[in-house]
């Protein structure tokens, strides 16, 4: 099999302000995994936070580029990306965006779409949440506005202005939220305190709330907590599910960060067993990454899956919202068509 792979990058329609300025653009790698005239796709997604970038990816790939010349069936998937995960500890995008394209190549042979191959119901979709970065009231209200088809909205809090941000959305949308605070609850105690105030608003669950290395207080704030606790820093890959099974009530699994969907599925199964519930989420991605993790949303009871309708510049169709319902399509693989590269 022949892997090429081609370095990109996404613009936002919006860009946002982090810790030192602003942020306007998303690297990403596309690859392409060939077969007997078929084509598999994938995608890395590298936000800079990661530590993933067009160069860790570009000479990860080149290495996998070796491994995958050696297998002539692509249906040896298991082996093939057990050797893929081999060759470095982290690089989990770069990992993704070979078990992507692989994926899609599978499906493709086989004549199914993935969702199909991972016996899901079409129907079982969930809806996307629908994100607001931290903003100012006036722009905050805008992009409520902006995402009046979706149902859920996604808000992001960091400890600073949380209560003006949640009156802001209130005073305009009795939409449910979700809420992201992305580690910015710095103390149990205010935690739950926040959960209290936000326990009459409409909440369906809270993003890591704190630090992602903070188990105990994680399990402190499980137990005491109103609103159902989901860990996303916390969490990575299915190793990780069991040492955060106490410390929460549900788990955000993200191609990016757990090598794709194959151990995404397995992630599936094992937070089941747990009684976990299951959210599955994007980084700012093309409608090729996002389309694969659709996929999988037949099994879970959230999703966030917002990345594509959030940049300039997507290189795919693929899976559409209707009404912000998540609809997978009848085509193979992950169902995406390349418009340009
Ligand atoms: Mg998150």
């Amino acid at each position: 099999m022949k892997l090429t792979y081609f370095p990109y990058t996404l613009y936002f329609k919006r860009p946002f302000k982090i810790a030192h300025g602003i942020r306007s653009t998303t690297p990403i790698v596309i690859t392409k995994i060939e077969y007997e005239g078929m084509i598999g796709y994938g995608e890395a997604s590298m936000p800079p936070y990661l530590g993933e970038s067009h160069e860790t990816v570009l000479s990860f790939l080149k290495k996998a580029e070796l491994i995958l010349s050696k297998f002539s069936d692509p249906f040896e998937i298991e082996s093939i990306l057990m050797e893929i995960d081999g060759i470095e500890k982290y690089n989990t995008a770069a990992k993704a965006s070979i078990d992507i394209a692989l994926h899609d190549l599978i499906g493709k042979i086989k004549n199914k779409p993935c969702w199909q191959l991972f016996h899901g119901d079409k129907k079982d979709t969930p809806y996307t949440t629908y994100t607001l970065g931290i903003d100012e009231p006036e722009v905050l209200k805008q992009k409520v506005l902006e995402g009046e088809d979706y149902p859920i909205l996604k808000v992001k809090l960091n400890g600073e202005n949380d209560k003006i941000i949640i009156d802001t959305i209130r005073s305009i949308s009795n939409k449910p939220i979700a809420i992201d605070v992305n580690q910015g609850w710095k103390d149990k105690h205010l935690a739950l305190e926040m959960i209290n105030w936000l326990s009459d608003k409409n909440v369906l669950f809270i993003e890591q709330a704190l630090p992602k290395d903070n188990l105990d207080d994680a399990n402190w704030l499980f137990e005491r907590s109103s609103i159902p606790l989901f860990a996303d820093e916390s969490i990575q890959r299915f190793s990780d599910i069991d040492k955060v099974k106490d410390c929460f009530h549900g788990i955000n699994i993200k191609l990016m960060k757990c090598t794709g969907m194959h151990e995404a599925h397995k992630m599936i199964l094992r937070a089941k067993e747990l009684n976990l519930k299951l959210l599955i989420g994007c980084m700012s991605e093309t409608s090729c990454a996002i389309s694969a993790a659709a996929q999988l949303t037949t099994k879970v009871d959230y999703a966030d899956l917002d990345g594509a309708l959030l940049i300039k510049n997507n290189l795919f169709d693929g899976i559409t919202f209707e009404n912000g319902k998540i609809t997978l399509n009848e085509m193979q693989g992950i169902g995406v068509i390349l418009k340009a590269l």
